[in-house]
């Protein structure tokens, strides 16, 4: 494809990756970094897509109000610690998820479904507390349309139950009150209730107007007034989506699986997702070779507020990036690179002003010689050996190169564990970064550079020795 686009053979584009020290297959996806050094050998200008370009490709088009129909909440436990979360959701999935056809297992995706008992369909996001409720609005993701506020009745609001409250009113998400552990002799409901009154939280008990319902998740007592509750509350939201649409969603969850590759679990919240559909998601994406409902069932398609696993990623996205369907694979793939190169520059700035910030604090501190600490990977020992020596001659009175490593061989994870360690930056001579490495570098902020000429390594740890430390190292 980059072939293509540069409107230069295949055989020539595999033949300069090769000169360049990648034995690559004309299929092999290449990093942005490398395309880069491609496209510039061959006398082409490099033009990276823009945020523009991406928000054109991925429809951002509003709604036609005519095509929105109501379509399941979606309900997001928390409370404090021990209050009962995990068995609250545990006893509702028990008590209401019809096992499947297909053996009667359920599956723990990180979301599942019920239909209460006057027939409205519910779906529970299975990972209770706000920290993952966090994270997923930190990332963009608003999937939460009811918080179910736990407290257990022989305890009490609680540190956490005062969080909770608190990241609830922030999204602006209405609230439920479950009070738990009914079934207790200790069990006082209406302390809870006199509690939540400092928090602005007045119970309908109280004459206020958040629901409030008295539970026992361990004998499973008022869980149906729960969910008849959050039926009511639902119908009070109005809310809707248009499933004829190129689907949008959020990841609940994501893992690498070793039989399946990388599977995430998607929350669709606009449109219907289906089997074939070619999508971008975060810095990742792909094509839909698979669907499995929260019942272990393979399904075709998954309409708004349905969660399903997805197979067929590139690679492995985050809790909270958000999947657009997109029309062809070009331009999946491209928003994906773009996307990754943007987070890639932005961490890497990052972690140059704390390098560059914790240099001079030192500095300042205990009037030392300020350290640039380095690590050095290169493809023979006498490049190695070179390279540290000129890095030693580096320096003055104040500011000194500091090789903490020098080896032989690709950029390896734990060479990026050190690097990140100590705030260094990886320098690599003739060598690349394995992909792993890769991914933690990207992960953890860690910057690696690539030479293949020894001044060139040497300028650049010299300007940045020599007080002009730019940003890029
Ligand atoms: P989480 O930390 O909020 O998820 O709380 P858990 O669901 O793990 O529950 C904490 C403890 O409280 C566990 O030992 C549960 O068995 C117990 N528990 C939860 N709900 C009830 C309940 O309704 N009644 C009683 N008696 N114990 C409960």
């Amino acid at each position: 494809e980059l072939a293509n686009r540069m409107a230069e053979r295949v055989a020539d584009v595999v033949k300069a990756l090769m000169q360049n020290g990648m034995m690559v297959t004309q299929n092999q996806s290449i990093d942005a970094d490398t395309a880069e050094l491609i496209i510039e050998e061959f006398g082409h200008r490099v033009q990276r897509v823009s945020d523009a370009d991406v928000e054109q490709v991925i429809d951002m088009v509003q709604d036609d109000p005519g095509k929105l129909k109501p379509r399941p909440p979606v309900i997001t436990v928390m409370g404090h610690v021990d209050h009962g979360k995990t068995s609250i959701l545990d006893a509702i999935r028990n008590a209401k998820v019809v096992a499947g056809e297909a053996g009667g297992i359920t599956q723990h995706i990180g979301a599942y479904q019920v239909t209460t008992d006057s027939g409205q369909l519910l779906t529970f996001l299975d990972t209770p507390g706000h920290a993952a409720f966090t994270s997923m609005r930190s990332r963009g993701a608003q999937v939460t349309d009811i918080v179910v506020l736990v407290v257990a009745a022989d305890d009490a609001v609680m540190p956490q139950t005062v969080e909770a409250i608190n990241h609830a009113k922030a999204a602006k998400v209405p609230m439920i009150v479950a009070i738990n552990k009914c079934d207790k002799p200790s069990a006082n409901p209406d302390k809870v209730r006199t509690d939540l009154l400092q928090h602005e939280i007045i119970v309908e008990k109280l004459s206020g107007d958040v629901l409030d319902v008295e539970v026992s998740a361990l004998t499973g007592k008022g869980l149906d007034d729960l969910l008849e509750n959050i039926a009511l509350q639902a119908e009070l939201l109005d809310i809707q989506a248009n499933p004829d649409r190129s689907a949008v969603g959020a990841v609940i969850e994501a893992q690498l699986d070793v039989g399946r590759g990388p599977v995430a679990t998607v929350l669709v919240q606009n449109g219907t997702l289906r089997q074939g559909d070619i999508f971008v998601v975060g810095e990742q994406w792909g094509k839909v070779r698979a669907l499995i409902n929260d019942q272990g069932e393979r399904v075709k398609e998954a309409g708004p507020s349905v969660p399903v696993e997805v197979l067929g990623l590139n690679g492995t996205p985050e809790a909270g990036d958000v999947m657009n369907v997109v029309e062809t694979e070009a331009q999946a793939r491209e928003i994906a690179e773009y996307r990754h190169q943007a987070a890639k520059d932005k961490r890497a700035a990052a972690g140059a002003a704390t390098t560059l910030e914790q240099l001079l604090a030192k500095a300042k501190a205990d009037e030392d010689v300020v350290e640039l600490p380095i690590l050095v990977k290169a493809d023979v020992q006498g490049s190695s050996e070179a390279i540290v020596q000129a890095m030693e001659k580096i320096g003055n009175d104040e500011v000194r190169v500091r090789v903490l490593h020098a080896g032989v061989g690709a950029i390896t994870e734990s060479d990026i564990g050190l690097a990140e360690a100590s705030n260094a930056p990886v320098f690599g001579f003739n060598v690349r970064a394995n992909a792993s490495a890769r991914n933690t570098a990207n992960q953890k902020g860690v910057e690696i550079r690539y030479y293949s000429v020894i001044y060139d390594l040497v300028d650049d740890v010299k300007a940045a020795a020599s007080g002009l430390l730019s940003n890029e190292i």
